[in-house]
This record gives structure tokens, C-alpha cells and sequence, in this order.
């Protein structure tokens, strides 16, 4: 049964909103070329674009971005879906961020992308430094678990999750990365699907799509990783068995 490898991008292939590293970067471009590739993306077209490099992107059989509302062939852009957001719901964040208790703020809060809002309580435009001390602030606290709690309670058409280190993402409900799955099996109806992410916790935005993963098939598998270091590993030992059987194939 052939195999389609998905993959998350922030945490699974590159560190958190940077460039793919080097030595994987090699590696990952002759993996694309020999296994059947996808990215599901949170993240817009511009942010993919500057973190992996052209010939990974043109290598990949498709790219979902904005959690699977756009759809993109190379660099051409095949379908996206349209949401207009609640007032309400804006509102009701703007306040949130006015009251939280996190002491910095830096400017662009909300972040619209096709089909998701993206907002961060100190800001899109927090330095390096000012995104790690508000991680770990939040893992301490649970801003943004509370957060996702109280949204759920109050806005039930969305779904939110947290996206990265510094944000939640509010979707309309379903419009998370698990809508891949239905074209992906239209597209390959006879394939198992393996699915690495690095937000595969109850509240994180790889976890609905590892979850249709899992329901749908117990061929496919959806692997949780640390970083991009243990993608890497996990991904040489898969090359390397594809490479024996391959092997045997042609000696059989
Ligand atoms: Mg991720």
C-alpha cells in the first residue's frame, strides 16, 4: 500500500516561524523527490514561503495552507474557502487582550488569513526574546488554555486553538486542518496516510487532523515529534527502509 506523507511546518520541519535548518534542509529535498509529499500549514502563503526553500515547495505533490482553507500546486493557487467573521467575536478578543495580565504588548494582535484569525495577546511584532519569556509565562499561567476554554463556551461555531508560541487560532468550527483528509483520500483513495505535527495535544491545531487520521484508517498513522531533530531521524530510518525495499523489489 503506497504511502502519503502530511506534515505540519512551525515545530515539525523547522523551528517555530524559522528557516528549515541546513543538514535537514538536504536531506528533506531527496525525501520529496522519492515519497509523496504534502504540508498542512497553519500559516499563510508568505510565511511557507519564506521558511522552506523553493525546491522543497515545488517538490511537494500540493500545500494546504491557512489550516487547509487554501490549496496551492507549486506556486499556483488551486482553491481557497471564504469566511467573513462574527463582530462579536472580534470584539470580545480586543477586549481579552485589553485584560489580560501579561504585561507586554507590541503591536498586531489579530492576524485575518483565509478562513482563520490568528491573535496573540503581546502581538505579532514581539522580538525573539519577548516570544520566549511569553511561552513560558503561558505555560505557568494557562493564558491561553483559558482562552480556548471560555471561547468555546461563549462562541460554539468556532474552534480555537493554540498556534505556535504566541497565538490561538479561531476557525470556523471544521475549518481546521482535518478538512484535508477528505480531498487527500479523494485524490488517493487506495493510500494510507502518515501525518507528523508537533501540536497533537487536546487543544493543538495538529490534533484534528491526527484524529480523522486516526478514525479513518488503522493503516494511517499520525506521529507526534518534539522538534524538527526527531522528524529528521524518524524520517531517515523510513528512507532508508524505503530504500531496502525498494532493494528487494528489484532483486525479487
Ligand atoms: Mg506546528
Amino acid at each position: 500500500m503506497k504511502t502519503i506523507y502530511l506534515f505540519d511546518v512551525d515545530g515539525t520541519l523547522t523551528p517555530a516561524r524559522k528557516q528549515m535548518e541546513r543538514g535537514f534542509r538536504n536531506f528533506f529535498s531527496k525525501f520529496c523527490k522519492e515519497f509523496p509529499v504534502y504540508f498542512v500549514t497553519g500559516s499563510d502563503r508568505p510565511k511557507l514561503d519564506e521558511q522552506l526553500p523553493i525546491e522543497i515547495r515545488n517538490a511537494a505533490e500540493g500545500i494546504f495552507t491557512c489550516a487547509g482553507t487554501e490549496f496551492w500546486r507549486k506556486s499556483e493557487l488551486v482553491d481557497q474557502r471564504h469566511h467573513e467573521f462574527d463582530k462579536e467575536l472580534i470584539s470580545t478578543l480586543e477586549r481579552i487582550i485589553d485584560l489580560s495580565p501579561y504585561k507586554g504588548r507590541y503591536g498586531k494582535h489579530f492576524e485575518f488569513r483565509t478562513g482563520m484569525v490568528n491573535v496573540s495577546i503581546p502581538g505579532r511584532n514581539i522580538p525573539q526574546e519577548g516570544r520566549e519569556a511569553y511561552y513560558h509565562w503561558d505555560r505557568a499561567y494557562g493564558e491561553r488554555q483559558a482562552i480556548i476554554k471560555s471561547l468555546a463556551r461563549f462562541f460554539p461555531e468556532y474552534t480555537v486553538a493554540a498556534g505556535g508560541q504566541i497565538s490561538v487560532d479561531v476557525c470556523p468550527k471544521g475549518w481546521t486542518k482535518a478538512q484535508v483528509l477528505t480531498r487527500l483520500k479523494t485524490w488517493h483513495p487506495d493510500c494510507r496516510f502518515v501525518f507528523f505535527g508537533d501540536k497533537m495535544g487536546a487543544d493543538g491545531n495538529d490534533r484534528p487532523l491526527a484524529d480523522v487520521i486516526w478514525a479513518d484508517s488503522s493503516d494511517n498513522q499520525a506521529i507526534s515529534v518534539e522538534d524538527p531533530q526527531q522528524t529528521q531521524t524518524m524520517l531517515e530510518s523510513i528512507y532508508r527502509a524505503g530504500h531496502a525495499e525498494q532493494l528487494l523489489e528489484l532483486c525479487a
